[in-house]
């Protein structure tokens, strides 16, 4: 259950992630709710030192310190935050000190020793409270004012608060961790359909395709990349398939042949010496056409394989074209039609595996000998033009249909299957051709008209430097 892992995991990593920030959140929230308690606190006791402050400003002329006392009794009565607090003078003298701090003997610090102002938290039989002393200055003497605020219910919400959070967090733990769970196996579901699709695709069944779901996000690019890969490899599929069928066809051909010429020599024993020879003969006719389609078949299993490499170096596509131009002349005349030349005397400098460049052109040059009726003629030329060296075999052949153009290059494609055998062909020799010019970067195109004749073009790529190339 692997597509169940990657949605279970999903949503484990979701909820780590949720339960970190969620802890960060309660702590940060909960030092914030603190801080902005005492910042309101601390406010409250600044405001109450300075109504103290105030008050002694105008009651400090009173005649005894009885009265004093008096005076800040009902001062404190009506004092916001009651009557926590406490004024000493500069000899520790009490002006005033309220119940609760006299009876938890809360000391205060002398004007003369405190810094301006301080604030200190302490626990008095089990309360919390929040003190704030300041030293101030009135009539020309220096008093400390100490008042104090009792902290419970602040630290009762404060708890009630860190309960909620605690309670809170794992509640919103399991939802945020269902949830992932279920949003994460329903963002798999498309997965788990391709894969369950693609376990129908065999390579006797390609056809079969994903469903595309028109999301526009990553599964609808994956089906779509999927489907394209398919359609490839069916396509490659359909052509190995062809190819070994055309293969074994064509090499049927010729070896019932043989057989049956052995047969009938062997069967009718009356034979003069003359005849086996013939005999003979054609089985060895036979037998060198077979070993010509199985070497084709072989070069062009190789070329897709890619174990058939071609050695590139410095060569004169002159030379090249001379030399298949030589032998070609022959074939040509032998059929009894006329051959022409035309290639430069300096040489031309190409990149190229020159035996495989010649055999390129020889299968154009055969063609042209095989396709031209007796009495009419092939050209052949060379020349360099915009950065190529481009050969071309014209003949006044039977020519090439248009709509036919578009197949000669296939494997074992023919336009007259009876026509080609006869003269020796399987329909191997322009794909063999293209394979080697293509490896060369080059191409071959070609022109036609039927009855009229045809020109097959050989482009290569001349070299960078061609004066540098020069021996
Ligand atoms: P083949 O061995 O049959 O000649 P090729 O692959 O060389 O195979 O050529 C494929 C087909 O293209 C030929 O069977 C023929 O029909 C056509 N073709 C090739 N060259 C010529 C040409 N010069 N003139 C007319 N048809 C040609």
């Amino acid at each position: 259950m692997k597509g169940g892992s990657i949605g279970f995991r999903l949503a484990a990593w979701y909820c780590a992630v949720f339960a970190l920030g969620l802890a960060a959140f309660g702590v940060a929230a909960w030092f914030a709710m603190r801080a902005s308690i005492y910042h309101a606190i601390d406010d409250e006791l600044r405001d109450r030192i300075r109504g103290v402050t105030l008050f002694m400003e105008n009651q400090i002329s009173a005649p005894s310190l009885a009265e004093i006392r008096d005076e800040f009794r009902e001062h404190s009565v009506l004092g916001p935050g009651g009557d926590l607090f406490q004024v000493c003078d500069q000899s520790g003298q009490w002006l005033y000190r309220s119940v609760p701090l006299e009876n938890a003997n809360v000391t205060i610090a002398l004007p003369a020793s405190l810094p301006a102002s301080r604030f200190q938290d302490m626990r008095i039989e089990n309360h919390r409270l929040r003190f704030y002393s300041q030293r101030i200055a009135v009539d020309g003497k220096e008093y400390t004012v100490q008042v104090a605020s009792l902290m419970t219910e602040a630290y009762e919400a404060l708890e009630r608060f860190r309960l909620i959070l605690l309670l809170a967090a794992p509640v919103l733990l399991l939802l945020a961790s269902a949830g992932g769970y279920w949003l994460s196996t329903r963002a798999l579901a498309p997965v788990d359909a391709i894969s369950r699709m693609a376990q129908r695709i065999s390579i006797e069944s390609l056809e079969p395709r994903l469903s595309v779901p028109q999301t526009g996000d990553q599964l609808q690019r994956l089906s779509e990349t999927l489907n394209a890969m398919l359609s490839r490899l069916a396509f490659s599929v359909r052509r190995m398939k062809q190819f070994t069928a055309d293969a074994s066809h064509e090499l049927r051909a010729p070896v019932s042949l043989i057989r049956t010429t052995a047969e009938v020599a062997v069967q009718r024993r009356d034979r003069s010496a003359g005849e086996y020879l013939q005999a003979l003969e054609e089985i060895l006719e036979q037998a060198a056409e077979t070993s010509q389609v199985v070497e084709s078949l072989m070069l062009l299993a190789r070329a897709d394989s890619g174990k058939q490499v071609l050695e590139a170096a410095p060569a004169d596509i002159c030379a090249i074209v001379r030399s298949a131009s030589d032998q070609g002349e022959k074939l040509i005349r032998n059929r009894g039609s006329k051959c022409s030349a035309q290639i430069p005397e300096d040489p031309i400098w190409i990149q190229a595996d020159a035996e495989a460049l010649r055999r390129a052109l020889l299968i154009l040059i055969d063609n042209a000998a095989k396709y031209t009726p007796a009495g009419g003629s092939v050209a052949i030329r060379l020349e360099a033009r915009g950065g190529l060296a481009v050969a071309s075999v014209s003949d006044t052949g039977i020519g090439i249909a248009k709509e036919d153009l578009a197949h000669i290059f296939d494997r074992f494609w023919r336009a007259d299957k009876a026509r080609s055998r006869e003269q020796g062909g399987a329909g191997l020799g322009l794909s063999i051709a293209k394979w080697i010019v293509e490896t060369h970067r080059g191409s071959i195109d070609v022109k036609s008209e039927l009855g009229r004749g045809s020109a097959f073009y050989l482009s290569v790529p001349l070299r960078h430097s061609n004066a540098a190339a020069n021996p």
